[in-house]
């Protein structure tokens, strides 16, 4: 399998040369100067700056790709939203232009993060889908937040009271991408916003309890204790199985019981890992050792491992986290650039431990991972070296994910998975 991603021959640690300085070239003021990129060399040195001078490279990556991608999904699309989504559509982009906002405070990002959310606002009225990342929920989500920092207090009481209609209904699933868990992560992030009973704990603690209960049906005393199907397989990783459930129930407060079984199911799920210290993507599916994705794989448990570890203060989270981050260094440099599949998401489990632990080298590891983008990832996608995916300047499959990473690159203790972390 070792055509899904490309063996990572970065050293284990670079120090910083501090004599590095920014060169000025031919009036290109501020540019560091990179002979032959794209080659071990050109790599080194983007690896052994100091770190002021890579973070402003990254942001200014960053912004110049946000124009690209606003040209490409808005300019040129004549305002069309085709796929709504944050996932792999336009809310992604209006998604970018705030997070670029909350950076630069250029108020034009934040204007045309409205105008895009208004028209995702039009495109997804039919829509039955209820979470951020895929549903309606992501569009009065980014909306509510957008219109308070335009001081709009109308445009945000519509958007709350737009996403207070969604309703979750029986038939949904309980993963995240599609189904509850993917529901409540959106009620979580009004809350972080606007104060915690915006989104009452009644209405959320019953869609809590139902997951439990559903997840128990399908559970084993003595094995796995909560389980989830999804379009009959039982998955395991963040975007439709067991990662991604535990993580967002593990923001809630749970009863004892609750709270155990959430723990159990992790600790089955390091039981049964593959010797690697990989994941099976499902429960069927547990001789292939293939996946390295936030999706499937190390790097969406590494991330619920990293939040378990926080809130049960068990080292054997931390360590099975840290096992995970191994994974993800050795065979995670995959042939995408974005958040789901991608190199991007994947440099935020070394983020996540950096943040846990303030071990450097896991800084390092992020960013080894943002300079191989930032050094090639553009010549690699133009040679087909690298897969555009087909949505290749969404956030989740393409370049967006790219410009996300390189922004939270900046304040790397900040730095939170998008549609995942808080
Ligand atoms: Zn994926």
């Amino acid at each position: 399998m070792a055509d899904r991603f490309f063996q990572n021959v970065m050293p284990d640690f670079v120090p910083e040369n501090p004599n590095m300085i920014e060169e000025e070239v031919g009036g290109n003021r501020g540019r560091v100067q990179i002979h032959s990129q794209g080659t071990q060399d050109s790599l080194l040195r983007f690896l052994s700056l100091p770190y002021t001078s890579l973070s402003q490279q990254l942001q200014r990556a960053a912004l110049d790709l946000k124009e690209t991608i606003v040209v490409e999904t808005w300019g040129l699309s004549r305002q069309r939203v085709d796929d709504f989504s944050l996932y792999a559509g336009t809310l992604g982009t209006a998604c970018l232009l705030f997070k670029s906002f909350q950076m630069t405070h250029n108020k034009n990002d934040l204007s045309l993060c409205l105008e895009i959310v208004k028209a995702c606002d039009s495109a997804s009225t039919q829509s039955r889908d209820v979470t951020f990342l895929c549903g309606r929920a992501g569009v009065c989500a980014i909306g509510s937040v957008a219109a308070k920092h335009a001081g709009d207090d109308k445009l945000f009481d519509y958007y709350l009271s737009q996403f207070k209609e969604i309703k979750v209904s029986k038939d949904h699933p309980d993963e995240l991408l599609y189904g509850r868990a993917g529901y409540l992560w959106t009620c979580l992030f009004l809350n972080n916003h606007f104060g915690k009973e915006t989104i009452p704990a009644t209405s959320t603690g019953a869609i809590v309890k139902e997951i439990i209960r559903n997840g128990r049906k399908l559970g084993k005393r003595g094995g796995c204790p909560l389980m989830f199907e999804w379009y009959g397989e039982r998955y395991w990783g963040a975007a439709h199985g067991l990662a991604g459930i535990m993580h967002v129930l593990l923001e809630f407060e749970l009863s004892s019981d609750e709270l155990e079984d959430v723990k159990g199911t992790l600790k089955y799920m390091i039981r049964n890992r593959f010797p690697s210290g990989n994941y099976p993507a499902s429960e069927e599916d547990k001789k292939q050792d293939a996946l390295v994705h936030w999706c499937h794989g190390a790097p969406g448990i590494a991330l619920t491992l990293v939040k378990a570890a926080e809130v049960f203060g068990d080292k054997e989270f931390l360590q099975a986290a840290m096992d995970a981050a191994e994974v993800v260094w050795s065979r995670g440099l995959l042939k995408r650039v974005g958040i789901c599949h991608g190199i991007s998401g994947n440099a935020y489990v070394f983020l996540a431990l950096y943040r846990l632990t303030g071990i450097i080298e896991y800084l390092y590891r992020a960013k080894a991972f943002a300079c191989f983008l930032l050094d090639r990832a553009h010549m690699l996608l133009a040679t087909g070296e690298m897969h555009g995916g087909d949505n290749p300047f969404s956030i989740f499959e393409g370049v967006g994910g790219m410009a996300h990473l390189f922004l939270d690159m900046v304040q790397p203790k900040n730095a939170r998975f998008p549609a995942y972390e808080f």
